[in-house]
């Protein structure tokens, strides 16, 4: 059965039908806060067909968007080393179909289920690596080529062409002013690479986004097929 989450089509079968028996189903809503970093974990979260932005803030500064989470993922894989804190700040930010479960009883499961807890470790791993390379893709890659791995980024996790996203808060998200979102997304239009009409973003060539995506894009697809494929 086809769970539509790739992080459970990985576990044995008999194991995949203990978790999924005790999911639930559940619509996650834009701008839908999940948890704030330092707070308390009460749920996990399996995105289907749904979009979760994961932030890192510092002191007075913008919070800046370090993760984007959707049906390759999920959130609260930290369970599985004993820690029940949310690390940082997961707001939804495609709409759409998510698996539920509780933390209780998905730390349950990972007591007993030796393929959910590989299948956690070798997430955290990838995650970690990842994460990582969010500083020197930050600090040394262009907007534009940013622009378009995050596009990429949310066409793969919300199998759709149209993103709902305004300058301001891709932006916001990417670390950057709105200045430099106007130029990039005006010369990816430009390009013919999307088509940007009041907040709704529509990818026009994919594959024209991937040849000027930043390496990063490639990269951390890589290393996710290389662990989790
Ligand atoms: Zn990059």
């Amino acid at each position: 059965m086809d769970s539509g989450n790739h992080l459970i089509t990985l576990l044995a079968r008999r194991d995949r039908a203990n978790l999924l028996e005790l999911c639930q189903s559940a619509e996650l809503q834009s701008s839908q806060v999940l948890g704030v970093a330092g707070s308390a974990q009460h749920y996990v979260w399996f995105p289907q067909a749904a979009a979760i932005s994961l932030f890192a803030k510092i002191d007075h500064h913008p919070a800046v968007e370090v993760a984007l989470v959707g049906r390759e993922g999920m959130l609260g894989a930290y369970l599985a080393l004993g820690m029940a804190v949310m690390p940082l700040l997961a707001v939804v930010q495609g709409a759409g179909d998510s698996l539920c479960i509780t933390a209780r009883a998905f730390s349950m499961e990972l007591a007993r289920s030796a393929s959910l807890q590989k299948v956690m470790f070798r997430y955290l791993y990838v995650q970690m690596a990842q994460l990582a390379a969010f500083v020197p893709c930050l600090g040394f890659h262009q907007i534009a080529p940013r622009m378009a791995r995050w596009l990429l980024m949310m066409q793969d996790r919300m199998q759709t062409d149209q993103v709902v996203c305004t300058h301001e808060a891709l932006a916001y998200r990417l670390g950057v002013r709105r200045e430099g979102i106007t130029i990039a997304a005006l010369s990816l239009q430009r390009d013919g690479l999307i088509d940007y009409r009041r907040g709704f973003i529509t990818i026009a060539n994919r594959p024209g986004l991937i040849a000027i995506a930043c390496p990063c894009y490639a990269a951390d697809r890589a290393i996710y097929a290389q662990y989790l494929g």
